[in-house]
């Protein structure tokens, strides 16, 4: 199946513009969110609300959160995504980020410190983290899911939505397993988000879901080359939450083929972090890391 190369699409996302967010700094956060609120009317009632002004701040917080995943994308005017913007910012100043440049590595291929790190991507602060997406490329639609696609679209803010939305118009077809796209990030402390489908696995893991599982690595890699100075990449689990692919498989397949990328591109990257989130994935990548140190 064709799909669309970065060159078929940098222009119509602005992929290299800086993202400047606004900065409406004389307008309280309850405002903001009202103001936002009042924009995702239809969002909020078929969340079943009838008037989130009789809910808490934080609720309204939350609600807002799931009214823009369930949103369409260019569903907000003007105002309203400066207002997100403006509230995505003053919480990502008030949350603590980390700066890949900061983490030890865990090893070193060739020139790329290679990094095990346990924590939210969305508060990593690296040239371009990697998104676990769905063919719809969209973002999820459930409200409050505890997903890495969730998660990221919520802290970025709507452009993203608006982005992936203009790609797989752009490409005809929804995303194949197994490549990659590229977004800026907009509201996060990374400046690109790199999105990609891995396979999902039901039963036992098949050729098929090895191959492209690999595929949606290299792919990733690949992908940094084709923006300028994306010189630290953070790597999520890349299908071994929802879509089932059990995590002591995929993460031995995702160091080999980041190492023999690495090898190949030996100056390409400074920076490659494995980010986990819960402690047992961390376990895992610590054992594999350790084994692939001892084999190599
Ligand atoms: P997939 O559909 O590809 O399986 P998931 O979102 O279900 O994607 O999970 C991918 C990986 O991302 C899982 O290991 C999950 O624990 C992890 N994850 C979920 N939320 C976050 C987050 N905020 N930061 C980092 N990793 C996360």
């Amino acid at each position: 199946m064709k799909h669309l190369s970065v060159a078929g699409y940098c222009t119509n996302i602005d992929l290299n513009a800086p993202f400047v967010p606004a900065q409406l700094s004389d307008i309280d956060d309850s405002v903001l969110i009202r103001d936002v609120l009042n924009d995702l009317t239809s969002a909020w009632r078929q969340l079943g609300i009838k008037d989130p002004s009789t809910l808490s701040h934080q609720d309204q917080r939350r609600l807002l959160d799931a009214a823009i995943t369930i949103a369409p994308p260019f569903s907000l005017n003007a105002h309203s995504k400066a207002a997100l913007d403006t509230l995505l910012q003053r919480e990502r100043a008030s949350t603590t980020e980390t700066h890949v440049g900061n983490l030890p590595p865990f090893l070193t291929l060739g020139n790329t410190k290679i990094v095990l790190w346990r924590g939210d991507i969305t508060t990593l602060n690296a040239d371009a983290i990697v998104n676990a997406a769905n063919s719809q490329l969209l973002g999820c639609f459930l409200p409050q899911h505890k997903c890495i696609d969730n998660a990221i679209h919520n802290r970025a803010g709507v452009q993203l939505r608006e982005d992936c939305d203009v790609l797989i118009k752009l490409q005809g077809h929804d995303e194949p397993t197994g490549i990659a796209k590229i977004t800026r990030a907009y509201n996060l402390p990374s400046r690109y988000v790199i999105h990609t489908v891995g396979p999902i696995v039901q039963g036992a893991v098949t050729s098929d879901s090895k191959r492209l599982l690999s595929s949606s690595y290299s792919s990733i890699l690949d992908t940094t080359q084709t923006v300028d100075n994306i010189r630290s990449l953070a790597f999520c689990s890349i299908s071994t939450g929802v879509f089932g692919y059990p995590i002591e498989q995929a993460t031995p397949l995702a160091l080999k083929t980041v190492a023999q990328w690495v090898k190949a591109n030996p100056d390409a990257l400074d920076t490659v972090v494995f980010n986990v989130f819960s402690e047992h994935d961390y376990n895992v990548y610590q054992s594999a890391l350790e084994e692939f140190i001892c084999k190599n």
